[in-house]
Protein backbone atom coordinates (compact mmCIF):
# COMPACT_ATOMS: atom_id res chain seq x y z
CA UNK A 1 0.00 0.00 0.00
CA UNK A 2 2.82 2.73 0.63
CA UNK A 3 5.01 1.76 -2.48
CA UNK A 4 1.18 2.43 -4.39
CA UNK A 5 0.64 5.18 -2.06
CA UNK A 6 -2.90 3.66 -1.14
CA UNK A 7 -3.40 5.24 2.29
CA UNK A 8 -6.54 2.50 2.82
CA UNK A 9 -8.07 -0.57 1.62
CA UNK A 10 -11.57 -0.67 1.34
CA UNK A 11 -12.66 -4.46 0.51
CA UNK A 12 -16.53 -5.77 0.31
CA UNK A 13 -18.48 -8.39 -1.66
CA UNK A 14 -16.01 -9.86 -3.63
CA UNK A 15 -13.20 -12.44 -3.32
CA UNK A 16 -10.68 -10.11 -1.66
CA UNK A 17 -12.39 -10.23 1.46
CA UNK A 18 -12.46 -13.91 1.94
CA UNK A 19 -8.92 -14.00 0.77
CA UNK A 20 -7.89 -11.36 3.62
CA UNK A 21 -10.46 -11.91 6.02
CA UNK A 22 -12.07 -15.35 5.70
CA UNK A 23 -15.43 -13.98 5.30
CA UNK A 24 -17.46 -13.66 2.34
CA UNK A 25 -20.05 -10.26 2.69
CA UNK A 26 -23.59 -11.19 1.60
CA UNK A 27 -24.16 -9.75 -1.65
CA UNK A 28 -26.73 -7.55 -0.15
CA UNK A 29 -27.67 -3.69 0.26
CA UNK A 30 -26.37 -3.73 3.58
CA UNK A 31 -22.65 -2.58 3.43
CA UNK A 32 -20.02 -4.81 4.61
CA UNK A 33 -16.49 -3.21 4.55
CA UNK A 34 -13.28 -4.16 5.57
CA UNK A 35 -11.18 -1.01 6.02
CA UNK A 36 -7.76 -1.91 6.01
CA UNK A 37 -4.96 0.88 7.15
CA UNK A 38 -1.13 0.77 6.16
CA UNK A 39 0.09 0.13 9.41
CA UNK A 40 -1.82 -3.04 9.69
CA UNK A 41 -4.47 -1.99 11.70
CA UNK A 42 -7.93 -3.16 9.83
CA UNK A 43 -11.70 -3.18 10.71
CA UNK A 44 -14.71 -5.23 9.29
CA UNK A 45 -17.70 -3.23 9.52
CA UNK A 46 -20.47 -5.69 8.87
CA UNK A 47 -24.10 -5.81 9.65
CA UNK A 48 -25.43 -6.27 12.75
CA UNK A 49 -27.38 -9.24 12.05
CA UNK A 50 -24.77 -10.79 10.07
CA UNK A 51 -21.92 -10.11 12.41
CA UNK A 52 -22.48 -14.25 13.99
CA UNK A 53 -21.21 -15.21 10.50
CA UNK A 54 -18.06 -13.92 10.82
CA UNK A 55 -14.97 -15.88 12.21
CA UNK A 56 -13.10 -13.44 14.68
CA UNK A 57 -9.27 -13.38 13.81
CA UNK A 58 -8.43 -11.30 17.00
CA UNK A 59 -5.19 -9.56 16.02
CA UNK A 60 -5.97 -9.73 12.40
CA UNK A 61 -8.95 -7.32 12.66
CA UNK A 62 -11.59 -5.57 14.48
CA UNK A 63 -15.54 -6.27 13.76
CA UNK A 64 -17.70 -3.68 14.09
CA UNK A 65 -21.15 -4.73 13.48
CA UNK A 66 -23.68 -1.55 13.03
CA UNK A 67 -27.24 -2.14 13.48
CA UNK A 68 -30.33 -1.22 11.33
CA UNK A 69 -30.72 2.54 12.02
CA UNK A 70 -27.47 3.15 12.04
CA UNK A 71 -25.16 5.30 9.19
CA UNK A 72 -22.23 2.55 8.14
CA UNK A 73 -21.15 5.15 5.53
CA UNK A 74 -20.28 7.47 8.63
CA UNK A 75 -18.74 4.49 10.45
CA UNK A 76 -16.05 3.48 7.44
CA UNK A 77 -15.78 7.32 6.27
CA UNK A 78 -15.10 7.43 10.31
CA UNK A 79 -12.37 5.18 10.11
CA UNK A 80 -10.45 6.77 7.47
CA UNK A 81 -10.15 10.09 8.99
CA UNK A 82 -8.59 11.99 6.58
CA UNK A 83 -6.91 9.39 4.35
CA UNK A 84 -8.17 10.17 0.54
CA UNK A 85 -6.67 7.57 -1.41
CA UNK A 86 -8.41 4.28 -1.22
CA UNK A 87 -7.62 1.15 -3.01
CA UNK A 88 -11.16 0.14 -3.72
CA UNK A 89 -12.68 -3.95 -4.22
CA UNK A 90 -13.76 -4.46 -8.05
CA UNK A 91 -16.83 -5.91 -6.82
CA UNK A 92 -17.79 -3.48 -4.46
CA UNK A 93 -21.21 -1.90 -5.22
CA UNK A 94 -21.43 0.90 -7.06
CA UNK A 95 -24.10 2.43 -4.37
CA UNK A 96 -21.53 2.19 -1.48
CA UNK A 97 -18.81 4.05 -3.61
CA UNK A 98 -21.23 6.63 -4.62
CA UNK A 99 -22.50 7.16 -0.75
CA UNK A 100 -18.86 6.86 -0.26
CA UNK A 101 -18.40 9.63 -2.60
CA UNK A 102 -20.77 11.75 -1.22
CA UNK A 103 -19.41 11.42 2.25
CA UNK A 104 -16.27 12.12 0.98
CA UNK A 105 -16.13 14.40 -1.86
CA UNK A 106 -11.99 14.61 -2.28
CA UNK A 107 -11.94 10.83 -1.76
CA UNK A 108 -9.38 9.28 -4.69
CA UNK A 109 -10.33 5.35 -5.47
CA UNK A 110 -8.13 3.62 -6.86
CA UNK A 111 -8.68 -0.26 -8.20
CA UNK A 112 -7.63 -2.94 -5.26
CA UNK A 113 -6.36 -5.28 -7.31
CA UNK A 114 -3.00 -2.79 -7.44
CA UNK A 115 -2.67 -3.63 -4.29
CA UNK A 116 -4.34 -7.17 -3.36
CA UNK A 117 -3.64 -8.62 -7.05
CA UNK A 118 0.00 -9.30 -6.58
CA UNK A 119 -0.86 -11.18 -3.53
CA UNK A 120 -4.03 -13.17 -5.55
CA UNK A 121 -2.02 -14.03 -8.16
CA UNK A 122 0.37 -16.33 -6.79
CA UNK A 123 -0.71 -19.25 -4.94
CA UNK A 124 0.54 -21.13 -2.33
CA UNK A 125 0.87 -24.75 -1.86
CA UNK A 126 -2.50 -25.11 -0.24
CA UNK A 127 -3.73 -23.18 -2.66
CA UNK A 128 -3.11 -25.01 -5.41
CA UNK A 129 -4.11 -27.93 -3.44
CA UNK A 130 -7.50 -26.79 -3.22
CA UNK A 131 -7.22 -25.90 -7.20
CA UNK A 132 -6.44 -29.37 -7.72
CA UNK A 133 -8.77 -31.20 -5.43
CA UNK A 134 -11.79 -28.96 -7.47
CA UNK A 135 -10.45 -29.82 -10.33
CA UNK A 136 -10.04 -33.63 -10.21
CA UNK A 137 -13.30 -32.97 -8.64
CA UNK A 138 -15.25 -31.59 -11.77
CA UNK A 139 -12.60 -34.46 -13.65
CA UNK A 140 -14.80 -37.37 -12.55
CA UNK A 141 -18.01 -35.63 -14.21
CA UNK A 142 -16.52 -35.29 -17.41
CA UNK A 143 -15.37 -38.83 -17.48
CA UNK A 144 -18.77 -39.66 -16.93
CA UNK A 145 -19.93 -37.50 -19.71
CA UNK A 146 -17.74 -39.06 -21.82
CA UNK A 147 -18.53 -42.78 -21.48
CA UNK A 148 -22.44 -42.30 -21.91
CA UNK A 149 -23.32 -42.27 -17.83
CA UNK A 150 -24.74 -39.19 -17.92
CA UNK A 151 -27.57 -38.97 -20.90
CA UNK A 152 -27.33 -36.13 -23.68
CA UNK A 153 -29.37 -37.68 -26.57
CA UNK A 154 -32.87 -37.01 -26.05
CA UNK A 155 -32.55 -34.33 -23.54
CA UNK A 156 -32.53 -30.41 -23.57
CA UNK A 157 -29.59 -28.68 -23.21
CA UNK A 158 -31.25 -26.96 -19.65
CA UNK A 159 -31.80 -30.64 -18.12
CA UNK A 160 -28.08 -31.83 -18.66
CA UNK A 161 -27.50 -28.59 -17.50
CA UNK A 162 -29.28 -29.16 -14.17
CA UNK A 163 -27.85 -32.96 -14.01
CA UNK A 164 -24.17 -31.16 -14.31
CA UNK A 165 -25.35 -28.98 -11.60
CA UNK A 166 -26.28 -31.40 -9.18
CA UNK A 167 -22.87 -33.52 -10.20
CA UNK A 168 -20.77 -30.22 -9.21
CA UNK A 169 -22.42 -30.20 -5.61
CA UNK A 170 -22.78 -33.80 -5.22
CA UNK A 171 -18.59 -33.66 -6.15
CA UNK A 172 -18.30 -31.91 -3.13
CA UNK A 173 -18.51 -28.25 -4.18
CA UNK A 174 -20.59 -25.65 -2.04
CA UNK A 175 -21.37 -23.57 -5.44
CA UNK A 176 -21.63 -23.76 -9.11
CA UNK A 177 -20.77 -21.44 -11.01
CA UNK A 178 -22.01 -22.42 -14.14
CA UNK A 179 -23.00 -25.48 -16.46
CA UNK A 180 -22.79 -24.35 -20.19
CA UNK A 181 -24.29 -27.29 -22.61
CA UNK A 182 -24.51 -26.15 -26.16
CA UNK A 183 -25.32 -28.84 -28.77
CA UNK A 184 -25.20 -29.02 -32.62
CA UNK A 185 -24.86 -25.11 -34.05
CA UNK A 186 -25.59 -23.36 -30.14
CA UNK A 187 -21.89 -24.46 -29.43
CA UNK A 188 -20.79 -21.72 -32.08
CA UNK A 189 -21.93 -19.37 -29.15
CA UNK A 190 -18.86 -19.98 -27.03
CA UNK A 191 -20.75 -18.71 -23.72
CA UNK A 192 -24.42 -19.97 -24.94
CA UNK A 193 -26.69 -19.93 -22.27
CA UNK A 194 -28.48 -23.53 -21.83
CA UNK A 195 -31.70 -23.92 -23.19
CA UNK A 196 -34.98 -25.78 -25.07
CA UNK A 197 -32.72 -27.37 -28.09
CA UNK A 198 -33.01 -30.94 -27.83
CA UNK A 199 -29.48 -32.93 -28.21
CA UNK A 200 -29.90 -35.14 -31.21
CA UNK A 201 -28.06 -37.46 -33.12
CA UNK A 202 -25.02 -36.00 -34.58
CA UNK A 203 -24.64 -33.44 -32.65
CA UNK A 204 -21.66 -32.18 -30.85
CA UNK A 205 -22.33 -31.18 -27.45
CA UNK A 206 -19.94 -28.71 -25.92
CA UNK A 207 -20.16 -28.81 -22.11
CA UNK A 208 -17.85 -26.18 -19.87
CA UNK A 209 -18.76 -26.31 -16.22
CA UNK A 210 -17.23 -25.57 -12.77
CA UNK A 211 -18.03 -24.74 -9.37
CA UNK A 212 -16.24 -23.63 -6.34
CA UNK A 213 -15.11 -26.14 -3.63
CA UNK A 214 -13.41 -24.46 -0.24
CA UNK A 215 -13.66 -21.37 -1.60
CA UNK A 216 -11.19 -22.47 -5.15
CA UNK A 217 -12.84 -22.61 -8.59
CA UNK A 218 -13.02 -25.34 -11.17
CA UNK A 219 -13.54 -24.88 -14.65
CA UNK A 220 -13.50 -27.69 -17.20
CA UNK A 221 -14.51 -28.26 -20.63
CA UNK A 222 -14.75 -31.43 -23.10
CA UNK A 223 -17.35 -32.63 -25.78
CA UNK A 224 -19.07 -35.24 -26.80
CA UNK A 225 -20.17 -36.25 -30.34
CA UNK A 226 -23.64 -37.90 -30.87
CA UNK A 227 -22.53 -41.01 -33.08
CA UNK A 228 -19.81 -40.47 -35.46
CA UNK A 229 -19.21 -37.46 -35.86
CA UNK A 230 -18.65 -35.94 -39.28
CA UNK A 231 -14.76 -36.10 -40.56
CA UNK A 232 -14.89 -32.37 -40.53
CA UNK A 233 -15.77 -32.26 -36.88
CA UNK A 234 -13.12 -34.92 -36.10
CA UNK A 235 -10.69 -33.36 -38.02
CA UNK A 236 -11.07 -30.11 -36.37
CA UNK A 237 -10.95 -31.53 -33.17
CA UNK A 238 -7.66 -32.99 -33.72
CA UNK A 239 -6.37 -29.72 -34.45
CA UNK A 240 -7.51 -28.21 -30.91
CA UNK A 241 -6.64 -30.78 -29.27
CA UNK A 242 -2.85 -30.37 -30.91
CA UNK A 243 -3.27 -26.54 -30.30
CA UNK A 244 -4.28 -26.77 -26.39
CA UNK A 245 -1.30 -28.91 -25.96
CA UNK A 246 1.01 -26.89 -27.73
CA UNK A 247 -0.32 -24.27 -25.99
CA UNK A 248 -0.11 -26.18 -22.26
CA UNK A 249 3.55 -26.83 -23.22
CA UNK A 250 4.15 -23.71 -23.95
CA UNK A 251 3.36 -22.56 -19.99
CA UNK A 252 6.73 -22.07 -18.40
CA UNK A 253 7.98 -20.09 -15.76
CA UNK A 254 9.67 -16.79 -17.67
CA UNK A 255 7.14 -17.13 -20.79
CA UNK A 256 5.07 -14.02 -21.24
CA UNK A 257 1.11 -15.04 -21.40
CA UNK A 258 0.78 -13.85 -24.86
CA UNK A 259 2.83 -17.19 -25.70
CA UNK A 260 0.40 -19.08 -24.27
CA UNK A 261 -2.49 -17.24 -26.23
CA UNK A 262 0.17 -17.34 -29.36
CA UNK A 263 0.93 -21.16 -29.04
CA UNK A 264 -2.59 -22.30 -29.55
CA UNK A 265 -3.64 -19.86 -32.03
CA UNK A 266 -0.44 -20.43 -34.08
CA UNK A 267 -1.59 -24.44 -34.96
CA UNK A 268 -4.99 -23.28 -35.21
CA UNK A 269 -4.15 -20.68 -37.99
CA UNK A 270 -2.14 -22.58 -39.37
CA UNK A 271 -4.66 -25.03 -40.14
CA UNK A 272 -6.98 -22.29 -41.81
CA UNK A 273 -9.57 -22.17 -38.54
CA UNK A 274 -7.97 -19.13 -37.57
CA UNK A 275 -11.05 -16.88 -38.03
CA UNK A 276 -12.73 -19.04 -36.39
CA UNK A 277 -10.85 -18.82 -32.84
CA UNK A 278 -12.97 -15.94 -31.37
CA UNK A 279 -11.56 -15.30 -27.85
CA UNK A 280 -8.16 -15.23 -26.04
CA UNK A 281 -6.84 -18.81 -24.76
CA UNK A 282 -7.23 -18.69 -20.99
CA UNK A 283 -8.13 -16.56 -17.78
CA UNK A 284 -6.15 -16.71 -14.41
CA UNK A 285 -8.64 -18.78 -11.67
CA UNK A 286 -8.53 -19.30 -8.04
CA UNK A 287 -10.93 -17.55 -5.63
CA UNK A 288 -12.55 -16.19 -8.86
CA UNK A 289 -12.73 -18.21 -11.93
CA UNK A 290 -11.87 -15.38 -13.87
CA UNK A 291 -9.19 -13.47 -12.70
CA UNK A 292 -5.32 -12.46 -13.26
CA UNK A 293 -3.10 -13.93 -15.21
CA UNK A 294 -4.90 -13.40 -18.53
CA UNK A 295 -3.74 -15.40 -21.53
CA UNK A 296 -4.28 -12.94 -24.15
CA UNK A 297 -2.27 -11.12 -26.72
CA UNK A 298 -0.88 -7.96 -25.31
CA UNK A 299 -0.26 -9.84 -21.71
CA UNK A 300 3.68 -9.86 -21.63
CA UNK A 301 3.55 -10.47 -17.63
CA UNK A 302 6.04 -13.39 -17.45
CA UNK A 303 4.52 -16.62 -15.66
CA UNK A 304 5.99 -17.35 -12.44
CA UNK A 305 5.67 -20.41 -10.17
CA UNK A 306 2.27 -20.65 -8.99
CA UNK A 307 0.17 -18.70 -11.50
CA UNK A 308 -3.03 -20.71 -12.27
CA UNK A 309 -4.89 -20.61 -15.24
CA UNK A 310 -7.28 -22.08 -17.35
CA UNK A 311 -6.07 -23.16 -21.51
CA UNK A 312 -9.32 -23.20 -23.73
CA UNK A 313 -8.74 -22.47 -27.33
CA UNK A 314 -12.39 -23.06 -29.11
CA UNK A 315 -12.95 -23.58 -32.58
CA UNK A 316 -16.23 -22.07 -33.82
CA UNK A 317 -18.29 -22.11 -37.03
CA UNK A 318 -21.15 -19.93 -37.21
CA UNK A 319 -24.57 -21.88 -37.93
CA UNK A 320 -22.91 -25.37 -37.84
CA UNK A 321 -21.12 -26.14 -34.81
CA UNK A 322 -18.39 -25.29 -31.99
CA UNK A 323 -15.92 -26.94 -29.54
CA UNK A 324 -13.66 -26.33 -26.88
CA UNK A 325 -11.31 -28.05 -24.89
CA UNK A 326 -10.50 -26.74 -21.53
CA UNK A 327 -7.89 -27.51 -19.13
CA UNK A 328 -6.64 -25.79 -15.65
CA UNK A 329 -2.91 -26.04 -15.40
CA UNK A 330 -0.52 -24.45 -12.86
CA UNK A 331 2.83 -22.83 -13.75
CA UNK A 332 5.93 -24.67 -11.54
CA UNK A 333 9.42 -25.07 -11.58
CA UNK A 334 9.58 -28.06 -13.16
CA UNK A 335 7.14 -27.06 -15.86
CA UNK A 336 3.57 -26.67 -16.35
CA UNK A 337 1.32 -29.02 -14.14
CA UNK A 338 -2.34 -29.90 -15.74
CA UNK A 339 -4.76 -30.28 -13.04
CA UNK A 340 -7.17 -31.78 -15.60
CA UNK A 341 -6.46 -35.05 -16.49
CA UNK A 342 -9.93 -36.27 -17.90
CA UNK A 343 -9.65 -37.47 -21.46
CA UNK A 344 -8.65 -35.47 -24.37
CA UNK A 345 -10.34 -37.02 -27.12
CA UNK A 346 -13.42 -36.17 -28.78
CA UNK A 347 -15.75 -38.69 -27.01
CA UNK A 348 -18.69 -40.79 -29.36
CA UNK A 349 -21.68 -42.10 -27.29
ZN1 LIG B 1 -15.72 -18.91 -20.73
ZN1 LIG C 1 -14.72 -23.12 -18.79
ZN1 LIG D 1 -12.46 -21.16 -18.36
Amino acid sequence: MAERGVEALLVSVGRDLPYLAGYEAMPLERVTMLVVLPDGEATLVVPALEAARVTPMPGAFTIVPWGETDDPIAVIAGLLEDRRAVAVGDQMWARFLVEMLARVPDLRPVRAVDVVGELRILKDEAEVGALAAAASAVDGIATDLQAGRIPLLGRTEAEVSADLSRRILEAGHERVNFAIVASGENAASPHHHPGPRVIGRGDLVLCDFGGTMNGYCSDITRCVSIGTPDPEVAEAWEVLRAAQQASVESATVGTACQEVDRAARRVITEAGYGEFFIHRTGHGIGMEEHEDPYMVEGNDLPLSAGHAFSVEPGIYVPGRWGMRLEDIVVATDSGPRRLNTADHGLAVI
